[in-house]
C-alpha cells in the first residue's frame, strides 16, 4: 500500500472519534461556526472530519516504547 493510501483521519494523531465514521479533527483550535442558533452559549467548533478524509497536515500517532522513548 503507498503511503498517500495509508493516510486517513481516523490514523492520524489529530482526530477525535465522534462516533464509527466521523470525529473531529484537534490540529488547529475551534473555528468559528456561525451564530445561526441562539441557544448555544458559543459558537466556536472543531471541524468535522470523515474517517476516510485525510489533509496535508496529518501526522501518524505519537507512539512510546516500553522505556518511555518517543518512538
Ligand atoms: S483533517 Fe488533517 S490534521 Fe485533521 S484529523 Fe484529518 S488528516 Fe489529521
Amino acid at each position: 500500500m503507498n503511503e498517500i493510501a495509508e493516510r486517513h483521519c481516523e490514523l492520524c494523531r489529530y482526530f477525535v472519534a465522534v462516533d464509527a465514521l466521523n470525529g473531529t479533527c484537534h490540529r488547529f483550535p475551534p473555528v468559528f461556526a456561525g451564530d445561526s442558533s441562539p441557544r448555544e452559549n458559543h459558537h466556536w467548533r472543531f471541524p468535522q472530519v470523515s474517517i476516510h478524509a485525510w489533509c496535508g497536515e496529518f501526522q501518524r500517532p505519537v507512539q512510546i516504547s516500553s522505556s518511555g522513548t518517543t518512538i
